[in-house]
């Protein structure tokens, strides 16, 4: 007979980690969200080596207290849920409480953070899923995460990952699309010493519209409609791109629910067919949209990377999409000559 035995803690956060961080960007992906969930106001990513040899984000946030540094490396341990009524109100980007642990179970990893009214700053350094005890530090106040030689004792992962080059477009790429969807939180990234974007925060609608330049392209702006529709305890507010800011790959879609981006088939089916009278075939639309809902309305709790969502009245939001797009692309349709007859 097989024997069944229960796995070992490190070995659990080991598969756990498979999951979700899949290459660097997915650990730059956690920590900002952390970042963001802390109410940060600045967050610095520094990257080495394509994030191969160093992944190191820090923020200004609230921090974490020395009693619960251990804790917030530990799975299943979190501050932003406590029942099954919380995850279904979540407004956080995380609520899992496992990223920490799944990364520090695959890397060589240090946390660094004092709390807002505390003095002092303790880190944690957790090795090969070994943690050290909690030792004083300097740090303003806000929180520091250093991972260091990612999948140093995956070797099957560390083999996948990709040149340097690749991996940092990855990570920049993630980076707009978390700077996207805060426009009021100051991004820094840097590769290798060199800083790569700086994105100031957005006070204003001039600034926010900066920030969509800074990634969409700088005709961006030109060539869209500003969206800001409300109905049924729907809001959907953003840019769609007109026919001519279509682009050949659709690279270029930013879908936002509740400030979280999502690819989902409801919004892209109603999308793809508000636009459908108004672009060529083959080509994709450039837009940057968000939509608010209640969250009981919407289940993040889909894909452990939280890509996916699903919509508890998925008409409703397919409908509210479709008219709200298709009604504001119509009147470029009535004004346009550029565009195909039909
Ligand atoms: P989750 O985000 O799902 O709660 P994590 O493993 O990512 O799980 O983080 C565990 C906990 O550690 C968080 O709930 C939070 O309390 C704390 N934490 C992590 N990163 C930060 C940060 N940058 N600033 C403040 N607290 C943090
Ligand atoms: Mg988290």
């Amino acid at each position: 007979m097989p024997v069944i035995r229960p796995l070992p803690p490190e070995l659990i956060n080991q598969i756990a980690a498979g999951e979700v961080i899949e290459r660097p960007s997915s650990v730059v992906k956690e920590l900002v969200e952390n970042s963001l969930d802390a109410g940060a106001t600045r967050i610095e990513v520094d990257i080495e080596q394509g994030g191969a040899r160093l992944i190191r984000v820090r923020d200004d946030g609230c921090g974490i207290v020395p009693d619960e540094l251990q804790l917030a490396v530990a799975s299943h341990a979190t501050s932003k849920i406590g029942s099954f009524d919380d995850l279904e109100h979540v407004a956080s980007m995380g609520f899992r409480g496992e990223a920490l642990a799944s990364v520090s179970s695959v890397a060589r990893f240090a946390l660094t953070s004092r709390a807002q009214g505390v003095d002092t700053a303790f880190r944690i350094e957790v090795d090969g899923g070994k943690m050290q005890a909690a030792r004083p530090a300097q740090h303003p106040q806000g929180s520091s995460v250093e991972v260091r030689d990612l999948f140093y004792n995956v070797p099957a992962r560390r083999k996948f990952l990709r040149a340097e080059r690749t991996e940092f477009a990855h990570i920049d790429d993630l980076l707009k699309s978390l700077a996207l969807a805060r426009g009021s939180v100051e991004f820094r990234l840097s590769h290798n010493g060199k800083p790569v974007r700086i994105l100031k925060a957005a006070r204003d609608e001039t600034a926010a519209l900066l920030r969509v330049a800074e990634v969409m392209g700088e005709d961006f702006p030109a060539q869209s409609l500003r969206i800001d529709h409300a109905a049924a305890g729907l809001h959907l507010s953003g840019w769609v791109g007109l026919p001519t800011a279509s682009r050949s790959q659709a690279d270029s879609q930013y879908f936002y629910v509740n400030g979280r981006l999502v690819r989902d088939r409801v919004v892209a089916h109603a999308v793809r067919q508000a636009y459908a009278d108004v672009l060529f075939h083959g080509r994709h639309p450039a837009f940057v949209l968000y939509l608010e809902l209640d969250p009981v309305g919407v289940d993040v709790n889909v894909h452990p990377a939280k890509h996916e969502v699903r919509f508890r009245e998925q008409r409703l939001v397919h409908d509210f999409l479709f008219r709200t797009l298709h009604e504001a692309l119509a009147q470029t349709r009535a004004g346009s000559t550029a565009l195909p007859a039909g």
